[in-house]
C-alpha cells in the first residue's frame, strides 16, 4: 500500500537514562534515576525499571527517591546526549531530508518520497529503529500516520522499543477513544472547560459541529475540532525550511548570574552554529530566552550588520543581550536562537563583506571534527573547564592528529580539545 503522506515520530525511550545503562553495564536493567540534586533537583529521566514506583520525568528529586529508594541516581552527561542525538539524527538522514527536531531525541520524518526507495513506511520505522538499537545500543519507538499529531500520539502508544501504526483512513477511529487532555493545547484549564462541556473523549469533540464548539471555546475551538478529526496540515518543517534555528536546555537545577549560564549559552551558540552551517544557513538575527524559575519567560533580541553561521559570534551577542535581563533571580532554562535566516550563499545587505570571514574556515574545520569524533572532540575553554572533562590521552592516533591540527588552528585560549568519551 502506498500513503498519500507518510509521517514517522520517532522518540527515544528514556533518553538520558538509556544511554546510562548503555554506558554503564552495571546500571543495565536496574532502576535509574538520571537527576540532579537530591533536595533541589528534578527528574530528568527516568529508566522504564523505575517508572512502576511512580517515579516521572521532571518531578523533584526528592519525592522521587521516596518513591524508589532502591532507585540508582546518576549525574547527567549532557555532552553524552548530545553525542547520542547526533548519531541517531544521522540514521534519519539515511532516509529522508525532511527531519523537523522536536528536541534532542524526538523527531517528525516527512517518508512520504521515501516509499519509492525504501518501501512500506511501517517497514521503515522498523529499519530506523532496529538501526539505532543495533548501531547505538539504544531503544527507540515509532508512530507512523498521515499526519503529525497523530503520528506523535501513536509513538506514545507504542512505547517502549515498538511502534504504532495508524493506516491511512483511520486516525479517527484511533483517537475516538482517547481523553481530551491528549489534544495539543489543552491543559488542566481547558480540560476542565472541556469536561464541563460534556466532552471527555477526542471523539466527543469530533462529534460536535464546529459551529458550537467555536461559540463555546472561541477561536481554540476550530484548532481542537481539526485535531480531533485528524486534521493536520502542518508540514515536517527541516532546519533549512524552519523560520529559526534555536538550542535551549532546562537546567538541572535552576542558575543564578552571568558566570553560571555562560558556559551553557555557548554551548546553545555553538549548535545553533553547527545546525545552521549544516542547513546552508545564515541568521540575521540573535534571539535569547530566559526562562525564570516562577516560569516568566523572556526574550531579548539583536539584529546583526552582517548574518552569521558562526557560533562564537552568536554566543557573543547571546552575552551581550543575557547583560540586559535581570539576572540577580533564578533561571531554569535559556535558549539562543538564530531568527531571520536567509541562505548562506545570499548577497546580503549593502555592505556584505566580500570575502567569506576568517572563522569560516575554522568552522567548517571544527564541524568535520565534530562528524568524525562527536560533538565533544572540540569544546570551548569554558565548557572543558570542571569536573565533567578531564584530559587523557588519545587511543586513535587519526584522532590525536586531528585533535592538534585543530588545536593549533584555534585561538590558544579559545579552545580546548578534549576527548570525546570522558
Ligand atoms: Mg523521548
Amino acid at each position: 500500500m502506498s500513503w498519500e503522506r507518510a509521517i514517522i515520530h520517532l522518540d527515544m525511550d528514556a533518553f538520558y537514562a538509556s544511554v546510562e545503562q548503555r554506558d554503564n553495564p552495571a546500571l543495565k536493567g536496574k532502576p535509574v534515576i538520571v537527576g540532579g540534586h537530591p533536595q533541589r533537583g528534578v527528574v530528568l529521566a527516568a529508566s522504564y525499571e523505575v517508572r512502576p514506583f511512580g517515579v516521572r520525568s521532571a518531578m523533584p528529586m526528592g519525592r522521587a527517591i521516596k518513591l524508589a529508594p532502591k532507585a540508582i541516581v546518576v549525574p547527567p552527561r549532557f555532552e553524552a546526549y548530545v553525542d547520542a542525538s547526533e548519531a541517531v539524527f544521522r540514521i534519519f538522514e539515511r532516509y529522508t531530508p525532511l527531519i523537523e527536531p522536536l528536541s534532542l531525541d524526538e523527531a517528525f520524518l516527512d517518508v512520504t518520497g521515501s516509499q519509492a526507495l525504501f518501501g512500506d513506511p511501517i517497514l521503515l520505522a522498523q529499519r530506523i529503529r532496529a538501526e539505532i538499537r543495533d548501531e547505538l545500543h539504544l531503544p527507540a519507538s515509532a508512530g507512523i500516520a498521515e499526519v503529525k499529531f497523530v503520528a506523535k500520539i501513536a509513538s506514545d502508544s507504542g512505547k517502549p522499543a515498538g511502534q504504532k501504526v495508524v493506516l491511512p483512513g483511520t486516525s479517527k477511529e484511533f483517537l475516538a477513544p482517547l481523553p481530551v487532555s491528549r489534544l495539543w493545547g489543552v491543559g488542566p484549564k481547558t480540560e476542565e472547560q472541556l469536561l464541563r462541556l460534556g466532552l471527555k473523549t477526542i471523539g466527543d469533540v469530533a462529534a460536535k459541529d464546529l459551529e458550537w464548539l467555536t461559540r463555546h471555546l472561541g477561536s481554540s475551538g476550530q484548532h481542537f475540532w481539526e485535531l480531533s478529526n485528524a486534521i493536520d496540515p502542518r508540514s515536517v518543517v527541516p532546519d533549512r525550511d524552519a523560520k529559526s534555528i534555536g538550542a535551549q536546555d532546562t537546567f538541572e537545577e535552576d542558575l543564578r548570574g552571568e558566570e553560571a549560564l555562560s558556559p551553557h549559552l555557548h554551548g546553545q551558540a555553538l549548535r545553533v552554529g553547527r545546525r545552521l552551517r549544516k542547513s546552508g544557513l545564515k541568521g540575521r538575527c540573535v534571539q535569547l530566552t530566559v526562562k525564570y524559575d516562577d516560569f516568566q519567560s523572556i526574550t531579548r533580541r539583536k539584529t546583526l550588520e552582517v548574518p552569521t553561521d558562526d557560533g562564537q559570534v552568536l554566543y557573543r551577542e547571546a552575552r551581550g543581550l543575557l547583560s540586559k535581563v535581570d539576572l540577580s533571580r533564578k533561571i531554569r532554562l535559556t535558549g539562543v536562537s538564530a531568527q531571520e535566516l536567509v541562505g548562506a550563499g545570499e548577497q546580503l545587505g549593502l555592505f556584505a563583506p566580500e570575502a567569506p570571514p576568517k572563522n569560516d574556515k575554522l568552522n567548517q574545520a571544527l564541524d568535520k571534527i565534530a562528524a568524525k569524533f562527536g560533538t565533544k572532540a572540540v569544546v570551548t575553554a569554558d565548557l572543558a573547564d570542571g569536573d565533567a572533562f578531564s584530559q587523557r590521552d588519545g587511543f586513535y592516533s587519526e584522532e590525536k592528529q586531528a585533535r592538534a591540527k585543530a588545536a593549533q588552528a584555534l585561538p590558544k585560549d579559545a579552545v580546548r580539545v578534549v576527548r570525546d568519551d570522558e
